[in-house]
């Protein structure tokens, strides 16, 4: 049998070193002086009204055979069960304030090692990928400087001219990461009422050259958008994210289309269509999964898998909703409904719309 020192010790070092386990044992520690207490409290309780009781019966009953009171014996028993009802009442009332503190300390207790963890990755996550960025620019930039080499032989130029390309690859899935690292602490997150109009205007502009370079038209269809409620740098994030794959997921001579398709009460609903590739019935579920790209743009792109996840979480951010539609080789269209006002976002995250798509008012595959 192993010695109780040795399992003491080693006891010692897990609670230690194992914050789980330490936080069990704080809890169950918890819990049990909690149980303790309420143990006293009513064992206190019912002795002091146990000897109240008994010594205003011996004082009934003495004034009762001493003719000084109008007192009868059946008045006293009425006493002595109002006496235990009032007991009764305070032994609960103290059972439940106590219970609701211990679940309130207890639940602080088992979450903080969960919130420190999240932290603590995100903090990693975050510095990883700024540690990353400066040495990937100045490889970028050396390669750049080496290719404007006259005497450099076409393979060398060429194998160069790949190295910038899976560089400038390695940096949007770096920029794409600290991004989803950030979109979910909220209390850095500011919402205001956005302007989407001028929003689609600067994508367009940022996602021109690009456009341009792979001969894809982006249409506005231009009407009165009204304004919404959010994050603007969200909210551009995520049109630049879906407008983006409309241009690299559509052959030459295609079109990617913006428009307002509806505009109720509640929420503004924003469709960003092309003729592009298609995505398979079979693959809609998982486009918005970290890191997954469809089998057919594998040898079309090199996108980072990471586009669609961020939009995801933009408009899970929002209280907002997605459906996405899509035919092989016709095209693919994203509706995202996004609340007018703050109260907007609270009345979405409270109903429940049925429909094809992603719901994230209830923040559920439907
Ligand atoms: P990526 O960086 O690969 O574009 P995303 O998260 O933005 O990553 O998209 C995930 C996958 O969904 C893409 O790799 C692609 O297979 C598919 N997809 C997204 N948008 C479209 C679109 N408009 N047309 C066709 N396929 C799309």
């Amino acid at each position: 049998m192993r010695p109780w020192r040795e399992w003491g010790i080693d006891s010692y070092l897990k609670y230690k070193t194992d914050i789980f386990f330490s936080t069990r044992v704080k809890i169950i520690f918890f819990h049990t002086l909690s149980v303790i207490v309420i143990v006293l409290v009513t064992i206190g309780l019912l002795e002091y009204v146990q000897r109240a009781i008994l010594s205003g019966v011996v004082e009934s009953l003495k004034n009762i055979a001493a003719g000084t009171t109008s007192t009868t014996g059946i008045g006293i028993f009425e006493k002595v069960d109002e006496e235990i009802r009032l007991t009764q009442f305070l032994v609960y009332v103290s059972v439940m304030i106590v219970s609701v503190l211990v679940g309130f300390i207890a639940t602080r207790l088992a979450l903080n090692p969960v919130r420190d963890s999240l932290i603590v990755q995100r903090r990693f996550i975050a510095s990883v990928a700024h540690e990353l960025r400066t040495p990937l620019a100045i490889l970028k930039t050396q390669n750049e400087v080496a290719k404007l080499d006259a005497d450099m032989t076409s393979f060398v130029g060429e194998t160069l001219g790949q190295n910038v390309e899976e560089i400038d690859h390695i940096t949007e899935i770096l920029n794409n990461l600290l991004l989803f690292n950030r979109v979910d602490t909220l209390e850095s997150i500011v919402f205001d009422t956005v302007n989407l109009e001028t929003i689609i205007e600067t994508v367009i502009a940022r996602l021109k050259t690009l456009a341009e370079k792979k001969g894809i038209v982006i249409t506005f269809e231009r009407t009165v958008i009204p304004h919404v409620y959010g994050n603007a740098t969200g909210l551009e994030q995520m049109l630049f994210n879906l407008i983006k794959n409309g241009v690299n997921y559509t052959p030459r001579g295609g079109e990617v289309i913006i428009r307002c398709t509806s505009i109720t009460e509640r929420e503004v609903t924003l469709r960003v269509s092309d003729n592009g590739i298609g995505i398979a019935e079979s693959e809609l579920p998982h486009i918005f999964e970290p890191f997954y790209r469809t089998d057919s743009v594998q040898e079309i792109s090199s996108g980072t898998g990471l586009g669609l996840a961020l939009v995801f979480e933009i408009v899970k951010l929002h209280s907002g909703k997605m459906r996405v539609e899509s035919t092989m080789g016709v095209g693919t269209q994203f509706d995202v409904s996004i609340p007018r006002k703050p109260q907007d976002m609270i009345a979405n995250q409270r109903s429940h719309e049925v429909g094809v798509g992603y719901d994230f008012s209830q923040q559920k595959n439907l």
